[in-house]
């Protein structure tokens, strides 16, 4: 009957085992069915913690359940998620604690982490200060222990490719003495599930992330092509307005041609015939004039000419204001011949005036320059013709001189130091110019000093300022120097001098 009865106590007991295994395993069994379930939607990595702290919390009876993602780096536990008994959430709220807002920095250096952190080991503490050691108020502390009945705390690590991922923290209301071998053996089968499912989701996240950049890039290229087109179609647009810019310029610049020949044609023409009847009449080919006639068929010779380089001058000066200085620089100009011929021009006029004009010749006569010989050829005459024109007593003198002021040719130079520059002077005795115009007197157009008026009724005031326009072209100066209104004048025009040879004589 003792044997019997002993007998049946061992029986018994060995059920009630089996039915304490069948019970763990039922638990974990559905506990394994819940995580598979969501395993299969995409969930965000605090979605997916949030839903496996809940089903462990409910189906183990715990306190809490947290999950932590490590930061190896900076070694930081940051929770993603804790799901509390209904007790728990209570007493947290009382003492205005929520565990999720609160990070573990320097985990590896606190002694409930670092075995789990280091060294990839599971731990348990039966104090629950000490994960948060120094990071909640020890009162506060206090408060929860005494109203939360947690006895004891279980942390395991979740380890994905031998790395630490993140951490599981347990908080059960029973000593870690009273889990039965199949309760340890249930909790620690789904760690690796809850990794694996963690890992999954940051994987997702990962890949929505790679997602959106790769779709950004996308829509940043789609935007640049189309930027792109844009510029190419405003690229084309303005292309076909300088185009259209183009030809009208173009046409414009015909119009200005047509308007300079024109303007030629209607001023010299007439004067040309009239210079060449003058000749004739002059050379007796209609027949002998006497003394009277003769007078003034000179005095209309004079105003003739008078008019042509009026003529010539507004003729330049039309050419200038369209933009087209007709200015043909040629090598192997001779300066000197040009003064010559000037001078014989003028000859006559200073004589009629009683007055000197004298050319005095350099020690070195061949001075060659570049130069649009007729062009420069007028504007050396129009202001020698000046000097004569506004002196009444005594005369002009032209003279050749280096650089340094020295006549040319006299200083010392030798073969090496050839001067580079030629300056013309035209010195005179006559009306001389106010102080306060001599800055200015080659920048005015059709402006006369009173003074010159009143010693020639002809004249147009834009002389000197073509003058120093034809001068710049030929890359020279112009300037004026006089000690004030009836104390002479003098000219200066430098030029550069240039030893290439008239194409015909290389
Ligand atoms: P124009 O001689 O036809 O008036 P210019 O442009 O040649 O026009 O000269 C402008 C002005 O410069 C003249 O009106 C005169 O006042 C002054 N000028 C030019 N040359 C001399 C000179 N040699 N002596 C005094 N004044 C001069």
């Amino acid at each position: 009957m003792f044997k019997f009865f002993n007998g049946n106590k061992k029986v018994t007991e060995t059920l009630y085992k089996q039915n304490l295994e069948l019970a763990a395993k039922n638990k974990t069994l559905s506990l394994l069915e819940r995580l598979y379930q969501i395993s299969i939607p995409a969930l965000s990595p605090e979605e997916m913690a949030k839903e496996v702290t809940d089903i462990i919390c409910k189906n183990l009876n715990l306190e809490f359940a947290g999950l932590l993602i490590f930061d190896k780096k900076a070694d930081v536990l940051t929770p993603l998620a804790f799901s509390k008994s209904e007790r728990l959430i209570k007493v947290l709220s009382n003492v205005n604690i929520l565990f999720k807002d609160i990070k573990i920095p320097n985990a590896s250096e606190r002694d409930f982490f670092m075995p789990t952190v280091l060294n990839n080991l599971d731990n348990a503490t039966n104090d629950l200060g000490e994960p948060w050691e120094g990071l909640i108020d020890p009162k506060k502390l206090h408060e929860i222990k005494k109203e939360s009945h947690i006895k004891t705390m279980l942390l395991f690590p979740l380890i994905i490719r031998q790395e630490v991922l993140g951490t599981l923290l347990l908080a059960l209301n029973r000593d870690y003495e009273t889990l039965n071998t199949f309760e340890k053996e249930s909790i620690k089968s789904f760690i690796n599930i809850i990794a694996l499912l963690l890992d999954k989701a940051y994987l997702y996240k990962n890949l929505q992330d790679s997602y959106e950049v790769t779709k950004k890039a996308y829509a940043f290229e789609k935007e640049a092509k189309e930027e792109i087109a844009k510029m190419a179609e405003d690229v084309k647009r303005a292309y076909v307005v300088e185009k259209q810019a183009k030809e009208e310029l173009e046409k414009l610049d015909k119009v200005k041609d047509q308007f300079l020949a024109q303007a030629q044609h209607d001023l010299r023409t007439p004067l040309t015939s009239i210079m060449g009847y003058i000749d004739l009449l002059l050379g007796g080919s209609f027949g002998r004039q006497n003394k009277k006639t003769l007078e003034v068929i000179i005095k209309l010779q004079g105003l003739a000419n008078g008019m042509i380089k009026r003529a010539n001058n507004f003729l330049d000066l039309a050419q200038f204001r369209l933009g087209k200085s007709g200015v043909v620089l040629k090598p192997g100009i001779e300066l000197f011949s040009i003064l010559d011929e000037v001078k014989n021009d003028l000859d006559f006029r200073a004589q009629s005036k009683n007055i000197y004009l004298k050319l005095e010749k350099p020690l070195e006569k061949k001075l060659l320059i570049k130069a649009d010989r007729e062009k420069l050829k007028a504007t050396l005459f129009n202001i020698i013709d000046n000097s004569v024109k506004y002196t009444q007593k005594g005369g002009v003198t032209v003279k050749i001189k280096d650089e340094n002021m020295n006549e040319f040719g006299s200083g010392h130079k030798n073969q090496n130091e050839k001067s580079s520059k030629v300056l013309i002077e035209i010195k005179d005795t006559g009306i001389g110019i106010a102080k306060e115009r001599l800055d200015s007197l080659f920048d005015t157009q059709f402006e006369r000093g009173k003074e010159a008026e009143k010693v020639s009724a002809s004249g147009s005031g834009i002389g000197l300022y073509l003058s120093s326009q034809i001068i710049k072209l030929h890359n020279g100066k112009v300037w004026v120097e006089s000690e004030g209104e009836g104390k002479g004048s003098t000219f200066y025009v430098e030029l550069p001098l240039s030893d290439e040879l008239a194409p015909t004589e290389k």
